[in-house]
């Protein structure tokens, strides 16, 4: 009898299979990374790239013409805001083009593939639809997962005395100061201060802090204004009876954990299959030492979340679910000449490589890459006091064509990171600073090269072994 039906069952999956929409397999990919940098500008790439094809010669279903076509459809999730790709891409493909505005909250794009069927099933059968559904998020928001082992009173604590070392807490401090905890609690007194706490975190994050909680402060998406963004950290001597502002405040914390922050990880977060996460690793190092610390440490926090073991809520709506490949890839390679790109990965392999360590990431398979997702500039050498400098050429904002020699990348990433990283010199000299270079014209000439630095093998990395 279970022979039979068994047998039932696998003939009631194969006629799934073939006639319902719904069991056409679906990758979801997640894109995340840290405000600036680079989700939205990828994401605009990737898909034009993905329709267009005919610029990735490094993605193998795209290079050996198995991909038919590939089309925009409805996402599956009906709430969630649809990533707004054909305003971004106007923007970076219009006459004088300019960047599209970057992520502020989660969006979702799908695009379907139309592809030919390969080994077994070629001769038999016609072409299968896979949906690649992409779901862009900040990177901050991964941040928050730390809040749900903790109390209002040990949030408020840990989140005050890190302030004791910070310039940019001043402010806060002040208004904490004179801020009458004891008072009758008034909404528009604990608005004030609450504004003065997220103040607080975007000047933290100007100065290169990372561990900023709650993400939804710096990242509102659709929440500015709402109650359960309308807190702050308090000192453990203010009053705790009913009707005070601590009360009010940690009943509003735990709101945010249980409305915003775990929604946030099962709705989203659980069902990604594939990630990659974008890096701006130049923009770090040319910021110097402590920085491209901040960015270790702050990747380490942001990676704990691919690390459910760590986490026992997290584990549990997984349920054994994991995100099978992770890519790491440094951003706005070109505005490095490619003689410098292998430094530039192993930079990035060795950032992560603290947060590597510590757990291999529940077996998913990891990588590092340089890329552009959309290139700006030109290569050239040119003679400069008699030896050559390997350049790169673009178009700054202010319309002007220059040249630029951004310095020389450390041989060994040592040198940026650990004890070594205070004997070393200035890796990307001032020229990094005004590097703002305009998205080139996008030009469809013969010979000028694809208009993105690997962005073919990111998306073999992350899918191609799927179509
Ligand atoms: P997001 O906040 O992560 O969505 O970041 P964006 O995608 O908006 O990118 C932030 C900025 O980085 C853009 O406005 C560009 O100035 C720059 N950028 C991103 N990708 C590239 C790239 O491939 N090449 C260059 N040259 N700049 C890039």
């Amino acid at each position: 009898n279970s022979i039979v039906n068994g047998i039932t069952r696998t003939i009631e999956t194969a006629t799934d299979v073939v006639t319902s929409p719904f069991s056409e397999p679906v990758i979801r990919l997640g894109v995340t990374g840290l405000s600036r940098a680079g989700k939205t500008v990828f994401i605009t790439s990737l898909v034009a790239n993905l329709m267009d094809r005919g610029r990735m010669p490094q993605f193998v279903p795209a290079a050996n013409g198995a991909i038919l076509s590939a089309y925009l459809q409805p996402q599956p999730d009906d709430t969630v805001p649809r990533f707004p790709f054909e305003d971004h891409l106007s923007k970076v493909t219009s006459k004088t083009p300019s960047w599209p505005e970057g992520t502020r909250r989660t969006s979702e794009l799908r695009l379907s593939l139309r592809v030919r069927s390969s080994g077994l099933l070629a001769g038999v059968s016609g072409p299968r639809t896979i949906h690649l559904d992409i779901v862009d998020y900040p990177g901050e928001w991964l941040l928050d997962l730390a809040l749900l082992d903790k109390t209002y009173a040990q949030w408020s604590a840990e989140t005050l005395d890190r302030m004791n070392y910070r310039k940019s807490a001043d402010g806060f401090r002040n208004t904490l100061d004179q801020f009458d905890a004891t008072a009758e609690f008034q909404e528009t007194a604990l608005g004030a201060l609450s504004a003065s706490f997220a103040d607080y975190l975007e000047a933290a994050r100007q100065e290169g802090y990372s561990d900023l909680t709650p993400g939804r402060f710096l990242l509102p998406g659709d929440l500015e204004g709402s109650p359960v963004l309308t807190f702050a950290p308090l000192p453990d001597d203010a009053p705790q009876g009913r009707g005070t502002y601590w009360r009010e405040c940690e009943r509003r914390f735990e709101a945010y954990k249980k409305q915003v922050v775990k929604p946030f990880f099962q709705e989203h977060f659980a069902r990604i299959d594939r990630q990659i996460v974008l890096v701006d690793v130049l923009g770090a190092i040319h910021n110097g030492p402590r920085a491209v610390e901040d960015l270790r440490t702050a990747m380490a926090d942001i990676l704990s979340a691919f690390r459910p073991g760590r986490n026992a809520w997290l584990s549990r709506i997984l349920g054994g679910k994991r995100v099978e490949k992770i890519l790491f890839a440094a951003t706005k390679a070109d505005h490095l000449h490619h003689s410098q790109h292998a430094k530039l990965t192993a930079i990035t392999a060795a950032l992560l490589r603290d947060a590597k360590d510590r757990a291999d990431f529940a077996g998913a398979e990891t990588q590092a890459m340089s890329i552009a997702a959309l290139r700006a500039t030109t290569e050239d050498t040119v003679d400069h006091k008699g030896t050559e400098l390997d350049v790169v050429r673009g178009t700054l904002e202010n319309g002007r064509q220059a040249a630029f020699y951004p310095g020389a990348l450390p041989d060994d990433p040592a040198h940026l990171m650990g004890p070594a990283r205070d004997r070393a010199e200035q890796w990307l000299d001032e020229d990094y600073g005004i590097m703002n270079f305009s998205p080139a014209p996008l030009t469809l000439k013969a010979g000028d090269g694809p208009p993105h630095i690997r962005l073919d093998r990111a998306a073999q990395f992350l899918f191609g072994d799927r179509l």
